[in-house]
Parts: C-alpha cells; sequence; structure tokens
C-alpha cells in the first residue's frame, strides 16, 4: 500500500485520536518508528506514573516522623530516599500537609500540570476547563460537587501548579489506623485525596 492511500484526510473536526494517528502514521512512515515509541512511552508510564507511588510517600511520612519532616521541608529530596524520580523540570515537590481544620487542593489552571510521577497521570476531570476555572472561585462548591462536603469549620487553601513546580496533599492519618502496617496504610491512600478532592 503507498503511503498516500495510507493517510486519511484530517478535516477541523477530526477527534484529537484521528489527528494523532495521521501524525504517527506520516512519521513511521518516514521510517522514525513513532508508533513503536508511543506504545513504550504508554507502558512506561501505565506501570510507572501511578498514585501508588505517592500513596507510600504518605504512609511512610504517617509512620515516621522525621520522613516527615524532610517531606515538608523538601518532597522533591524526600521521594528520591524511597528509590522515585522526577523529571528535571520538575524542580520543586511541595507537599501540602492537610489537617483538621485546613483542606489543600490541587489545580493546574492553565493546563493539565501534575507531579505525574508520584501521584501519577492526571485524571480526566483534572484536564477539564471547568474544573481548572471553578475550584479557584468556588472551591468548598466544587468540593461539594464531587463528594467531598467539608465543614464551615475548615478552610480550603488551593494550590496552582506550575511546570516547575508541583504539589502533592498529605492527607490526614484516618481515625482508628493505629495497628495497621506502612503497606495497608498505602492501600488506604487513593489519587483523590493526593489532589484533595477526597479526604480519608
Ligand atoms: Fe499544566
Amino acid at each position: 500500500m503507498g503511503t498516500m492511500s495510507r493517510l486519511r484526510p484530517v478535516t477541523a473536526e477530526a477527534p484529537v485520536e484521528s489527528r494523532a494517528a495521521a501524525v504517527e502514521q506520516l512519521l513511521d512512515d518516514k521510517g522514525m518508528e513513532a508508533t513503536a515509541f508511543v506504545d513504550d512511552f504508554a507502558a512506561h508510564a501505565d506501570a510507572h506514573w501511578v498514585s501508588r507511588n505517592g500513596a507510600g510517600v504518605v504512609a511512610r511520612a504517617w509512620v515516621d516522623p522525621a520522613y516527615r519532616a524532610r517531606l515538608l521541608a523538601n518532597g522533591r529530596d524526600a521521594v528520591m530516599e524511597l528509590g522515585l524520580t522526577m523529571p528535571p523540570h520538575h524542580r520543586q515537590l511541595v507537599v501540602l500537609e492537610n489537617t483538621p481544620s485546613l483542606h489543600n487542593v490541587i489545580v493546574c489552571t492553565l493546563c493539565s500540570c501534575t507531579a505525574f510521577t508520584i501521584i501519577g497521570l492526571a485524571p480526566d476531570w483534572y484536564k477539564d476547563l471547568e474544573y481548572r476555572a471553578r475550584v479557584v472561585r468556588q472551591s468548598r462548591t466544587v468540593l461539594r460537587e464531587m463528594g467531598l462536603d467539608l465543614p464551615p469549620g475548615i478552610d480550603i487553601k488551593v494550590w496552582d501548579t506550575t511546570a516547575d513546580t508541583r504539589y502533592m496533599v498529605l492527607p490526614v492519618r484516618p481515625e482508628g489506623t493505629e495497628g495497621l502496617s506502612e503497606a495497608e496504610l498505602a492501600a488506604l491512600v487513593t489519587q483523590d485525596a493526593l489532589i484533595g478532592v477526597a479526604r480519608l
């Protein structure tokens, strides 16, 4: 099959999947192995950029006060202690500690930035214009709509991610978990809690 016949016409209305596939096909046809690269990259992301990384960090912070202090002082160095990595352009990881009277929530108003190697790839709703616009000005309402109805006594702080400053929420350790192991504690921590649209 010739190159031209394998390229489907792309219109302004074509969905992003079709446009991406057309670009991939064009690069493949030029011998640049785009499809193989994308497949490898996606497999790496699915295997390694997952919220259980951040869950492990949280569990360690809950059981080890000295680690928690280091994590709050320099998140990037502290996650590296546990063998996790961050891309060089994620220059800072700021860890936001929830308390009984303070709730932190993360957004990227510009696009979809997250500390993805730590808290996992951003969920689709995180990239929605509606979340990005509204969580800043109507945070309490948006959180309630997402299932987190915070009492008026809990203050909310919203943190806008930038290219070089990434965030992770450190949730409050749930009541009644004194007897749990570090691994059992990590299993309680969800991506929603690491972003701050849920409490545990
Ligand atoms: Fe972004």
